[in-house]
């Protein structure tokens, strides 16, 4: 049954809620949203985006997205509330309020970011069905949309095209390659809206293995919850984006008994 939670969950929610500073941390897509093949059709259920609206009410919570999208791409799939902060690219993007300063690309990374682009988009027009993605810090080869040897064959062409690239980093996601020219991952994310909030416990909900660096950086009575299966280090795991929504909506019931207490 999809609706219900583990005890243990239940139980970790509710310590969680009574903390000073809640920040509830979500991954998009996978997450809040179910998986699309065209990733500008994402959206999140509306349930867990009324449930996150509700939370961003409660005194002393601090609501935010964690995602690989750009932030652009982000905002117009997740239309977040203005008081969410958003960590777009996997944290090399920010938006954290109208005085957060916006990402700048030095000349050198500027000029990798370039040759990585040209480097994908050769591999991409050589294997029908993959995708290139563009970012303000990165490039991504998408092959979900590729029948899966041609996918594989692509990750490992765009692999071979960028292993002379210094100062790129890659990471695999799920029929994703990623390339930054900025070292970022959600964990480094996460710790910076943790420690701009003064957050004294946090929740975070992702599907994917980028999601994992955000894990790792869970301690009691943060409470880490894995969506799908797959390896993590996460101690919760729910079975899907519904889900989330009941985790949401507990949640907001947990910390609304705190705040009024
Ligand atoms: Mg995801």
């Amino acid at each position: 049954m999809s609706e219900t939670l583990s005890p243990e969950l239940l139980s970790a929610l509710a310590t969680a809620a009574a903390t000073d500073h809640l920040l509830v941390a979500l991954d998009f897509d996978g997450t809040m949203s179910p998986l699309v093949d065209r990733a500008e059709d994402a959206r999140a259920l509306p349930g867990s985006t009324a449930a996150l609206r509700e939370l961003a009410q409660i005194p002393r919570t601090t609501t935010a997205l964690i995602s690989g999208r750009a932030l652009d791409s982000l905002r117009l799939v997740a239309s977040p509330e203005p008081e969410t902060l958003l960590i777009g690219s996997h944290g090399a993007e920010t938006w954290t309020g109208p005085d957060g300063a916006p990402l700048e690309l030095t000349e050198s990374q500027a000029s990798i970011l370039r040759r990585a682009t040209a480097a994908v988009q050769d591999v991409v027009d050589a294997h029908p069905g993959t995708v290139l993605e563009l970012k303000p810090a990165g490039v991504v080869l998408h092959t979900r949309t590729a029948d899966q040897g041609t996918g594989k064959a692509a990750t490992a062409a765009a692999r071979d095209a960028l292993a002379s690239l210094e100062d790129l980093h890659l990471s695999d996601g799920k029929n994703v390659l990623e390339l930054s020219v900025v070292q970022a991952d959600k964990g480094r994310g996460l710790q910076s809206l943790r420690e701009l909030t003064n957050a004294t416990a946090v929740i975070f909900a992702g599907d994917d293995v980028t999601d994992e660096h955000a894990f790792k950086t869970l301690k009691a009575p943060d409470v880490g919850i894995k969506v799908g299966e797959g390896e993590t280090a996460a101690l919760y795991r729910i079975t899907s984006p519904e889900q989330l929504v009941h985790v949401l909506q507990e949640l907001v019931t947990f910390r609304r008994a705190g705040a009024s207490a």
